[in-house]
């Protein structure tokens, strides 16, 4: 065994491959490819997944995200919380819409956004918080929302990274006011290409999301809002609907790589993920922590074991925030993680042998 790459498609490929085929297939007949039964499908479907009254299907997560906040009327002068250790696009949805992201740190534990941080980032600007579910882990959502609600915040959260997680027994998207998921192809639920959904309870915000994701057009022709192109197409939907019922049994092969991960990795220079209680994490990421991260990826490397770091620099170190004004030292829990951390091999399909595979190359790590 020489080669474990960090992700692969092919064994769900193997098994969803005709079947996508077929998918295909039936939009071609069909000769319709934007806005049709494909789409309307999905979103029924993924909205009944979720436990949310509407799905409104865009073209990307940092889309969706940017659309839900400008639904939320959030812009210029606005200050949203997002947490300092994240992908770029959450922050970017909100220079998007001309509100400035104010970093929240995050729980060195667990990697999410720590409520415990959200006090000190208030201003009288402040409008909402957006908590990301990072690596497929569900932040700690009871705190977030008491807060928000004693003052007036409202809460969006990003999806991208967890599918089908749960808190406290319910799946994620459905505690704040509306949810911004990406079906990124490598993440657990992932089109063929770009494509992402907006999640909410609320008609109003699904209805202004889809207007403002089409041209800003309530009917044809007629534009209410100064809106985008950023629409779920038919082909995306219709692979999207392939997949969505393989969604539960694919995390499940995730929590028990993680699982035995978990139980089977001791190495005192490798810092396992921790998990909050009463969650259920969809491990999109199987993040770990070391000292000597560099090492440790070269010594994977060597024995054939992809990994890969999320992410090596921290929003308010990217060259494109300058103009925020951030120094080294700023936000220093998320450089940690910066620093420090290093994502293992984990997909669907990976085989026993492989998991124990990456086990004895972390276990045999001399430092
Ligand atoms: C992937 C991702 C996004 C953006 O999704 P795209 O579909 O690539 O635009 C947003 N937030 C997080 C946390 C992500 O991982």
């Amino acid at each position: 065994m020489n080669q474990i790459p960090f992700a692969s498609f092919v064994p769900m490929e193997k098994e969803l491959g005709d079947a996508i085929k077929g998918a295909f297939s039936r939009v071609l007949d069909r000769s319709f490819y934007i806005g049709g039964p494909e789409d309307e499908a999905f979103e029924n479907a993924f909205a009944a997944y979720c436990g949310t009254k509407y799905c409104v299907g865009t073209g990307n997560g940092l889309d969706s995200l940017m659309l839900i906040l400008k639904a939320l009327d959030i812009g210029e002068g606005d200050e949203v919380l997002v947490p300092s250790n994240t992908y770029i696009a959450t922050a970017l949805a909100v220079t998007y819409v001309g509100a400035k992201p104010v970093f929240v740190e995050p729980d060195l534990r667990y990697f999410n956004l720590d409520p415990s941080h959200l006090e000190e980032t208030l201003t009288e600007r402040t409008r909402a918080i957006m908590p990301v579910h990072l690596y497929g882990q569900p932040c700690d959502m009871d705190p977030i929302m008491s807060f928000a609600q004693k003052h007036s915040l409202y809460v969006i959260e990003d999806c991208a990274q967890a599918h089908g997680a749960t808190y406290k027994g319910k799946k994620v998207g459905t505690f704040g006011d509306a949810a911004g998921f990406s079906f990124y192809p490598g993440k657990n639920l992932g089109a063929l290409g770009d494509a992402g959904c907006a999640v909410t309870n609320h008609a109003e915000i699904a209805d202004r999301v889809r207007a403002l994701g089409n041209y800003g057009s309530d009917y044809k022709y007629h534009h209410i809002y100064k809106g985008n192109n950023s629409r779920l197409d038919e082909l995306q939907a219709a692979v999207l609907s392939v997949k969505l019922p393989h969604l539960d049994r694919m995390n499940e092969a995730r929590r028990k790589i993680a699982a035995y991960y978990l139980q089977n990795m001791h190495n005192p220079e490798v810092i396992l993920p921790q998990v909050i209680r009463d969650v259920s994490p969809v491990w999109h990421i199987f993040a770990v922590r070391c000292r000597k991260r560099d090492r440790l990826e070269a010594w994977l490397k060597e024995k054939g074991i992809g990994t890969n770091k999320h992410y090596p620099i921290p929003m308010h170190l990217q060259p494109c925030y300058t103009d925020l004004g951030f120094h080294e030292g700023d936000y220093p829990i998320a450089e940690t993680i910066s620093a420090t951390e290093l994502s293992l091999p984990m997909y669907y399909g990976m085989t026993d042998e492989e998991v124990q595979y990456v086990v004895d190359g972390i276990n045999s790590f001399p430092g």
